[in-house]
């Protein structure tokens, strides 16, 4: 649904003749009825439902992937600049508390009535104004902010990056997740990876079958593998603490690196004596629902490593007060994912390039798992890493006759490029 343009009220204020030229940072005009409007004002909404299957089932504890559905928000302002950005789970409900049909129906119903005709310049007053209305929905928060930051970018010829505070790196080694659900086929597929140098770090989903036959998967590829690769485990709490306690000593004594989310998200205290006993760190990743939770789990001990993720911190501003309160803390830093397509990868990875120390890198792999791309051109993956465009905004933009196509109500029966 496409929001008509509703008008926001601004009448002239009679201290505008008082006004220093410095202070009229706004460039009126006015619109068709006449009414005064700022040059930048948020125009209209847009948002699409995509559904893209992915190149293999992709099994985590909780959900077996087929395909992934992002949501896709195009913010149009009145100076004729368009952002772009995505909002995007996994599984529907059975990862987080939205699914892309809450997404959409909320950013239709809900946020885009706050959002027009504000002041696409100005971020901070966008969010903030969303954040005193809206509680939660972080995820939907997120490709809100991902769009007007992509806006401003485009209008003042900047990156996203820029616009964060400037990068400190131009690309971010990139883990691959091996979630076949098969030892062989696993291996195999991380012995391709190596070969194409394409990702030489693997995590491992498991948590979903036996717990000792997880752990031969695990301790089976770490041997295959050997020192020419990382190897982590992602249990997306599905042990119990009493379980983690002996998986942990196992995986971390066999050369697993790294253990995310072993248990629930609500047993923090759990957490805390699991990151004092296990010999490999663990990752906090669905305990942190919030900036609040980070620093909750900070105070608490309770993982020596967060994964950051701008959907369930509200964006990529948001996601770089998490990765704050982490380095305030000494806790080290991982750029996670949430599978999300090229436009919510670049959002993270345009966050991420502006950490100092990222001591787990990234697992921005998102759009190699995807058959379908919507954007005119693939983000580039090469030596291990991904490359972050310079150009301005996110630095791609949309394949428009294949997302008509690709759309859930799609608007194109067939695609002319291949
Ligand atoms: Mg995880």
């Amino acid at each position: 649904m496409v929001n008509t343009f509703k008008v926001s009220i601004q009448t002239n204020s009679i201290l505008a003749s008082r006004k220093k030229p410095y202070q009229n940072r706004f460039q009126n005009f006015k619109n068709l009825m006449g009414i005064e409007m700022l040059e930048t004002a948020i125009e209209s909404i847009e948002t699409i439902i995509v559904d893209l299957p992915t190149i293999r089932p992709h099994k985590l504890a909780m959900h077996t992937l087929q395909h992934q559905t992002l949501v896709i928000i195009r913010v149009r302002c009145a100076d004729g600049i368009e952002g772009i950005g995505e909002s995007t789970t996994i599984g529907g409900l059975a990862y987080g508390n939205e699914s892309p049909e809450s997404i959409k129906t909320n950013l239709d119903r809900h946020f885009a009535p706050l959002l027009l005709g504000q002041d696409s310049r100005n971020v901070n007053a966008a969010m903030l104004r969303l954040e005193r209305c809206i509680r939660g929905n972080t995820f939907a928060k997120s490709g809100v902010e991902t769009a007007l930051l992509d806006a401003q970018g485009k209008r003042l010829g900047l990156p996203v990056s820029e616009l964060l505070g400037g990068r400190v790196r131009d690309s971010l080694p990139v883990a691959w997740t091996l979630a076949s659900g098969d030892t062989d086929r696993d291996i195999a597929e991380a012995e391709k990876m190596l070969d194409l140098r394409r990702h030489r770090i693997f995590k491992l989903k498991i948590g979903a079958g036996e717990v000792n036959r997880d752990l031969a998967h695990a301790i089976a590829i770490k041997k295959a593998l050997g020192e020419r690769a990382s190897v982590r485990v992602d249990v997306n709490q599905a042990w119990d603490e009493a379980v983690a306690l002996r998986a942990c000593r196992v995986l971390g004594s066999n050369g697993i690196d790294l253990i995310e989310q072993p248990i629930s998200r609500n047993n923090r205290a759990g957490m805390a004596r699991l990151n004092a006993i296990s010999p490999a760190p663990i990752m906090a990743d669905e305990s942190i629902e919030s900036v609040e939770d980070a620093f909750n789990l900070a105070r608490e001990g309770a993982a020596s490593v967060f994964a950051l993720k701008i959907a369930k911190n509200g964006g990529p501003r948001a996601v770089l007060r998490t990765a704050a309160i982490a380095e305030a803390a000494g806790i080290a830093l991982y750029g996670g994912t949430m599978l999300e397509g090229g436009l919510g990868t670049l959002a993270s990875a345009h966050a991420f390039v502006t950490l100092d120390r990222l001591a787990w890198d990234t697992e921005l792999f998102g759009p190699l798992l995807l058959t379908e791309d919507i954007l005119n051109a693939p983000l580039v993956y090469r030596d291990f890493e991904l490359h972050v465009p310079k150009a301005p905004g996110l630095g791609v933009s949309l394949d428009e006759e294949r997302l008509a196509f690709l759309r859930r109500d799609k608007t194109a029966t067939h695609v002319q490029s291949a």
